[in-house]
């Protein structure tokens, strides 16, 4: 299945704290789609969606956040902002009535890219328990 083997391989990734391709997207190196951006944070559709809306949101400087588990309380204020971001891209997208916030934290939760971000989904019925 290549569900699973995806989901294995994602699981298989860990946090080197090396480059990542986001940040290729924050220098617009890579193009993507994006819906909100900031001096401190940029939000853009998952190339890969998960459902109608999935817009990834990030900090544009990942300051040792390649992973949630990494924070530490110089971050609450950038931890904060991303999430009222994600509230910002919800009313956006037209999902404020329905959306769902994602963080996937490590190996265990098929993290694959290890620079913090933010997963909102939305724009269908979302199911209860998650995978
Ligand atoms: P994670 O699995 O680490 O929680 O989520 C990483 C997300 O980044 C995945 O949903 C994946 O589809 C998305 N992604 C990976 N590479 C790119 C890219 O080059 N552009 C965009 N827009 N999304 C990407």
């Amino acid at each position: 299945l290549d569900e699973e083997a995806s989901a294995k391989a994602a699981a298989a990734t860990a946090d080197s704290g090396g480059p990542t391709i986001f940040d290729k997207i924050i220098s617009k190196e890579i193009p993507s789609n994006i819906v909100y951006e900031d001096e401190k944070v940029l939000a853009f559709h998952d190339v890969n969606p998960q459902a109608p809306v999935h817009v990834l949101v990030i900090p544009k400087l990942r300051d040792g956040l390649t992973q949630l588990g990494k924070a530490e309380p110089r971050h609450a204020e950038i931890l904060g902002h991303l999430l009222y971001v994600a509230r910002l891209v919800a009313e956006k997208e037209g999902i404020l009535d329905g959306f769902r916030l994602v963080i996937n934290n490590g190996p265990g939760a098929c993290q694959s890219v290890y620079h913090l971000h933010l997963h909102v989904l939305g724009g269908r019925q979302m199911k209860w328990p998650p995978g």
